[in-house]
């Protein structure tokens, strides 16, 4: 694998407006560091204790990016430090993310993932939920939380129309809630959707936010 070239590549071909999340999950510092001298700052994990060694000995203008399934008790430990949460599933984390926000003194910005795929391993609100939760009062309570968008995983499978079916139906619900509540403000802005298999559609599709390892960094060794 060459990872500077692949970084390179892969840059080259996005359109302005969509940021490069690297997933180097599974993947030594070394090959952070190599991308990172390629110039790439934002990086995508989704383990805590995979995040925290990398966090504390590389360098600090890394932006990490939380993108698993995240366990409330975690939370703290990379409160301090993640510039974005991609993997909001439940009201009771994003509530444990607001508390642990402001114990840090600091606002934490969160995508809420969205089940939009056929697979019962996914995770996330259904749009419907999602969708309840704007129009209930809960967010209100939550200060150090800055919603930013939303994120989800299409289904895994070789058939495109239902691929880009799942990435129209995850645009849709962002421009509802954009209009709906955010019209005023330009701080939901990410529509986080796009994978090695999937990004070239994704894009199509309005995404501004792809999360790529595979096609960076290689296979990953579980
Ligand atoms: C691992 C992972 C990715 C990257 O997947 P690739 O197929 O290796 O590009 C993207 N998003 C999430 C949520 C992941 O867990």
């Amino acid at each position: 694998m060459n990872i500077s070239k692949n970084i390179t590549d892969i840059k080259a071909s996005l359109p302005e407006n969509v940021t490069l999340v690297a997933v180097s999950k599974f993947h030594p510092k070394e090959a952070i560091l190599e991308a990172y001298n390629a110039g790439q700052r934002i990086f995508g994990e989704s383990r805590a204790q995979e995040l925290l060694p990398k966090y504390k000995e590389l360098p600090k203008d890394i932006e990490w990016h939380f993108i698993g399934s995240l366990q409330s008790n975690k939370v703290k430990e990379i409160a301090p430090f993640i510039t974005l949460i991609h993997s909001i599933d439940s009201l009771k984390l994003l509530q444990e993310v607001n508390k642990q926000a402001e114990k840090q003194k600091r606002k934490i910005s969160v995508l809420l993932e969205i089940y939009i795929a056929e697979e019962e391993a996914k995770h996330g609100f259904t749009p419907k939920e999602c969708m309840d939760l704007f129009a209930s009062n809960e967010l209100h309570t939550l200060p150090y939380i800055q919603i930013a968008g939303l994120m989800g995983m299409a289904t895994f499978t070789e058939d495109q129309t239902q691929i880009i079916h799942e990435f129209q139906t995850l645009h849709q619900l962002f421009e509802q809630l954009k209009s709906s509540y955010f019209s005023e403000e330009k701080s939901f802005n990410t529509l986080s959707m796009g994978m090695s298999q999937d990004y070239m559609l994704a894009i199509k599709e309005g995404s501004t936010m792809v999360r790529i390892g595979t096609d960076i960094f290689g296979e990953r060794e579980y």
